[in-house]
């Protein structure tokens, strides 16, 4: 018997475990998970009204319910937690699928500024993640001279206060992130109430006087890294126009003449073709697609922020952007920084602080540049921040298939009969798979009760009181 260790359970976790009992019947995968829940970003990532993509937890659920393959939660790895060194005592093999758990930073002046938020952060918060932040109210704005002194509007909910008072809003990056974003900003109660979203999330959302959202690229429309189906949804939302500026999207020569651009570019600059031009006239809502724009500051006005100073770019023909010289201001009392996520180092694990990675060779864990037995990578923590969902299927293939090779050099190492049992006489109490129900269960009780389908909930402590009722 080959006992494995997968640490994380989202998709890469999942798809490693389900690789490994599908390819050796001599494995059995534990798959641990810092927080009571699984499934990783599909659950605290992917946009609450994708429910399409949500339903891969379906997939993922026989995975973890497979009678080879154990859930369990709550076991934070690293400090705090089972030490690296621990976990390579209990198991004849580790996979770390750990993600890339905090964001890139842009590196400009006021990027803090009360209402400037990642989109990690902002992600977090309408997915319920249990350490999300709330996004407190940022201080009030400043009378001016279209508001007067029209106090701020009362009864926002909490835990959506950053929203009070924001009419226009600027997403920065223009990847399927930023779209999500923009996304979930322009959406309203209707669309949002048979999600599975936190309750306060969504009356703050339904009741957000947003009316312009600008998603600003520093390249051109042809080197977006959005793709054309997530591109094309924010054309069909209600109540909502989008628009973009035919004399910036011409800067591009990939959209002037289209002809030489990979298909998946072509497709996008054909769809930002038909928004180029005026917007359609009625909608309350107004999503503007700006591109050839590079944030420099971001600027204050009574005590958060006010708008974003961007700098004019131009190609430069290798594929980059140079800098003119020239500025152009978009107000914002809301600033969503969507330039991507990055990895984070784990205590006794290397990391490559450039690419954000654990150095490894085909999925097996590098140390000083030799390969450290028993030891491997899978997801986002492998390669960067990249791909689809599925694109964690062939990735978690590769590790698997280096393990596998490994096997009978590991499998000779003695380790504890269930590790399970040891890790409880150690004093940590995962929650398995009964817990998780549990919570699943609380999760529709709370949703029945407020009118709605499933709704998540939205703490660790409201998280552990589910478990424990399931008796796990
Ligand atoms: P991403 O695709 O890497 O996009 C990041 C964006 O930020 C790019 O437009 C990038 O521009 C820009 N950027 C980076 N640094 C910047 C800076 N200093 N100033 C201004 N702009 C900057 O990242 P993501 O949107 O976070 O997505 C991560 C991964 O998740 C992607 O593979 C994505 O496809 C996937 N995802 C998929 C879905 C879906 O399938 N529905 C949904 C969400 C996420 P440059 O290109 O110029 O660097």
């Amino acid at each position: 018997m080959l006992r494995v260790a997968v640490i994380g359970s989202g998709p890469s976790g999942c798809y490693t475990a389900q690789s490994l009992v599908q390819q050796d019947p001599r494995v059995r995968v534990d798959v641990l998970d810092r927080l009571p829940c699984p499934y990783g970003l599909v659950r605290y990532g992917v946009a609450p009204d994708h429910e399409k993509i949500k339903s891969l937890q379906n997939t993922l659920r026989t995975v973890l319910e497979h009678e080879r393959v154990r859930f369990l939660g709550g076991v934070p790895v690293g400090p705090g937690g089972v030490p690296v060194a621990r976990l390579r005592e209990l198991y004849h093999a580790v996979v770390y699928c750990v993600g890339a758990a905090t964001d890139r930073r842009l590196g400009i002046p006021g990027e803090d500024l009360p209402g400037s938020w990642s989109a990690t952060e902002f992600v977090s918060w309408y997915s319920a993640h249990p350490d999300s932040p709330g996004l407190s109210a940022p201080p009030p704005l400043p009378a001016s001279p279209e508001r007067g002194n029209r106090p701020e509007r009362e009864g926002t909910p909490a835990g959506g206060g950053f929203l009070r008072g924001v009419r226009s809003a600027v997403v920065i990056g223009v990847g399927n992130v930023a779209v999500d974003v923009t996304r979930m900003l322009a959406r309203g109660a209707t669309e949002l109430s048979p999600t599975d979203m936190p309750h306060a999330a969504l009356t703050a959302l339904a009741a957000s006087e947003v009316t312009d959202i600008h998603m600003v690229g520093r390249r051109g429309p042809s080197q977006a890294r959005f793709t054309t189906k997530e591109l094309r949804e924010l054309g069909t939302l209600p109540d909502t126009a989008v628009a973009a500026d035919p004399a910036e999207l011409a800067l591009d020569p990939g959209y002037t003449d289209p002809s030489a651009l990979p298909a998946a570019q072509r497709r996008n600059v054909e769809v930002l073709r038909g928004w180029a031009g005026a917007p359609v006239p009625g909608a309350r809502r107004l999503i503007r697609l700006r591109f050839f724009l590079r944030p420099a500051e971001l600027l204050a006005r009574g005590g958060r922020v006010g708008a974003v100073r961007f700098e004019r770019t131009v190609p430069d023909g290798r594929g980059g952007v140079a800098g003119t010289g020239r500025f152009e201001d978009v107000e914002a009392q809301l600033v969503l920084r969507s330039v991507g996520y990055r990895g984070v180092p784990l205590e006794g694990l290397p990391f490559d602080a450039a690419a954000g990675t654990v150095p490894h060779l085909g999925g097996r864990v590098l140390r000083e540049g030799a390969v450290a037995p028993g030891e491997y990578v899978a997801g986002w923590i492998k390669r960067g921040p990249t791909g689809v969902i599925g694109t964690n299927r062939p990735c978690a293939k590769e590790t698997v298939s280096s393990l596998l090779q490994d096997a009978p050099d590991l499998v000779g190492r003695e380790v504890p009969g269930d590790p399970l049992a040891v890790l409880r006489a150690e004093g940590i109490d995962p929650v398995e798979w009964t817990g998780w129900q549990a919570i699943e269960r609380a999760e529709a009780e709370l949703g029945a009760s407020l009118g709605r389908a499933v709704v998540k909930l939205p703490d660790w402590e409201s998280l552990w009181a589910a478990a424990r009722s399931g008796g796990a």
